[in-house]
């Protein structure tokens, strides 16, 4: 009797604990933010709990009826979700799934918790849903900032790059291609300084409006920097061919692009197009391959497209090379001047040398003038490169001087660049009292290109050169931006017909008769006529009947060290 006794009050101690926790577990479940879905393997029941009025407005009974679930899940989530409702993974504890809700535009998270017995069969198995959508939209605002640009609204670098290389993934895959349009806005820095950067935005907003408009799943649209956009193009064909886009973002442009407040901008763009796999078979490699195109399009003008091919970019790459080395080139002296000689035509007596730089680089390989003067006058290495050339030339100038007692007239050659420095005549002045020489058996060959910007200021400058008695020359006549019309204007002493004019003179009866009234008209103006690239008899004879003053060109004399020059001096004497 004790003993059913002591069994009784056991059986009521037990089911009152056990009925204490679960109205603990119960307690939790209640109060918590988040919807519970319990099931039993064993019973095949289910049992929603906690919050889950706020989450769905229907019950779950039985395990037919979790399908439910995925009737409001997004489409796209809707495969991952079955699978960790239903899929039993032997072993496995714990599995998570993010599914947006279409109609409530809220993130669900299910934590799929599920118990097994010892012998490894699935018993319990707790669903935790959980709303995530504050922390959903706050990563998405964060993704926006790290892959989209603030200021237009269009991907930014990054994202663009990362979306290229998927492309290219792909590409290789389904063995298509992929045009890579890199464009840049023509004189967007006079715009923007000109019109304020309130107009430079608008314009940058209202173009990238217009850019977006070709977006699709196989076009990524892109804002690089400043002006600078990219354009991929998975598989280009038909409306989306790179050159179709081309074409639209020219007509766009020249139509006007009308910026947010109203005001419609006349603007020209450059574009560089490059495609895999024929520039570059990655990421980086093909956008560096567009800009590089895109550079060229505009050293080539305005609203010009260009495409991709091998010679721009070695060309491009030879250029970065010679940049590079031209830096040290000037501390490890691998320059040297050399010097071509012109002559009197009547007399073929010695009028003067012009001195012509000569690059010898380390491994002794020749670099033309042609090719590295523009690279340093572009990123100013033309100031120290250009005065060693004056002091380097009037040194050697003094010295013959000094041997021969000669009078004779030393040419130099005076990049733009040059003339802008606020010393410029000041250091020449100075060099000329060091070494001794003359200012009038110096000249300085100068470009027309000098006037373009600054007339008044370029004609001041070479105006105080002439009153120190120092020759100005005008090189390169015939080429670039000659007009006769302000030639009158210029404060030069010597005019140099340049050699494509030299080099048709006998062929070309055009030519002929052009080059004859320049030089008739040039002398009225009381100024003297060089012709330079003279390469044969046959040019020197017609020149010498037109009334050339002066010929400069292989055929008497090419570039020479400072030493030749000496030697003809000699047989002068
Ligand atoms: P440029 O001032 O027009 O110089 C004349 C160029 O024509 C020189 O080329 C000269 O070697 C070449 N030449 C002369 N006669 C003939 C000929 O009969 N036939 C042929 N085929 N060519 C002839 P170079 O020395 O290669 O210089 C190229 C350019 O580089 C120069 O053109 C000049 O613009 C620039 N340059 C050269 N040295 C200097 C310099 O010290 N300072 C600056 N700022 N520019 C320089
Ligand atoms: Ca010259
Ligand atoms: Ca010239």
């Amino acid at each position: 009797m004790d003993e059913m006794r002591y069994q009784l009050d056991l059986l009521t101690a037990i089911n009152q604990r056990l009925g204490d926790q679960e109205k603990m577990y119960r307690l939790v479940c209640e109060s918590s933010v988040n919807a519970y879905l319990y099931y039993s393997f064993e019973n095949n029941i289910c049992k929603c709990m906690g919050n889950w009025n706020e989450y769905f407005n229907f019950e779950i009974r039985q395990l037919a009826d979790v399908a439910k679930l995925l009737d409001i899940v997004d489409e796209k989530d809707v495969h991952a979700l079955r699978n960790s409702l239903f899929l039993e993974k032997r072993g496995l504890k714990q599995e998570t799934v993010e599914c947006h809700i279409t109609e409530k535009d809220v993130w669900y998270q299910f934590d799929v918790n599920v118990i097994y017995k010892e012998d490894g069969t699935p018993m319990d198995k707790v669903i935790t849903i959980s709303d995530v959508s504050g922390y959903k939209r706050q990563t998405e605002e964060l993704a926006k900032m790290a892959y989209y640009d603030m200021a237009t609204g269009l991907y930014n670098r990054n994202y663009f790059v990362m979306m290229l290389g998927e492309f290219l993934r792909r590409a290789e895959e389904e063995n298509v291609t992929v045009s890579v349009i890199f464009i840049d806005i023509d004189d967007f820095k006079r715009i923007n300084d000109g019109m304020g950067i309130v107009v430079g935005e608008g314009l940058l907003q209202s173009f990238a409006f217009f850019l977006k408009d070709f977006e699709d799943e196989h076009v990524i649209v892109s804002h690089f920097a400043s002006d600078l956009f990219c354009i991929a193009v998975y598989d280009p064909c038909g409306a989306r061919s790179a050159d179709h886009i081309c074409n639209a973002i020219k007509e766009k442009v020249l139509q006007g692009i009308i910026s947010p407040d109203g005001q419609k901008l006349l603007v020209t763009a450059c574009i560089g197009v490059a495609e895999y796999p024929e520039a570059s078979t990655n990421a980086l490699g093909l956008i560096n391959c567009a800009e590089i195109v895109m550079f060229k399009a505009k050293a080539s003008g305005k609203n010009v497209v260009k495409y991709f091919d091998t010679p721009i970019v070695n060309e491009f790459l030879q250029n970065v090379k010679i940049e590079n080395k031209l830096k040290h080139a000037v501390f490890q002296k691998e320059f040297v001047m050399y010097f071509q000689p012109q002559f009197f035509v009547d007399s073929k007596k010695l009028r003067g040398a012009e001195a012509l730089i000569r690059w010898y680089d380390k491994e002794e390989k020749f670099i033309s003038p042609g090719v590295f003067i523009p690279i340093a006058e572009k990123n100013g290495m033309i100031v120290p490169i250009g005065q060693w050339v004056i002091e380097e030339s009037i040194r050697n100038f003094a010295e013959w001087k000094k041997r021969f007692d000669c009078h004779i007239i030393l040419s130099i050659n005076i990049s733009a660049i040059q003339y802008k420095q606020p010393d410029f005549v000041n250091e020449l002045i100075k060099i000329m009292q060091k070494y001794d020489v003359p200012a009038e058996e110096l000249e300085l060959e100068v470009t027309e290109s000098i006037l373009i910007e600054d007339f008044e200021e370029v004609v001041k400058k070479l105006n105080m050169l002439r009153d120190y008695g120092i020759k100005i020359s005008l090189d390169d006549f015939g080429t670039g931006y000659s007009s006769l019309s302000y030639l009158k204007e210029m404060p030069i002493d010597t005019l140099k017909v340049d050699k494509s004019f030299v080099d048709t003179i006998i062929t070309d009866h055009s030519t002929k008769i052009i080059t004859g009234s320049i030089i008739q008209m040039v002398k009225e103006l009381g100024y003297e006529t060089i012709a330079e690239g003279v390469e044969d008899k046959g040019q020197y004879e017609y020149l010498k009947e037109i009334g050339c003053d002066i010929i400069q060109g292989y055929f008497l004399g090419k570039p020479m060290p400072s030493e030749k020059i000496a030697q003809l001096l000699c047989e002068e004497l």
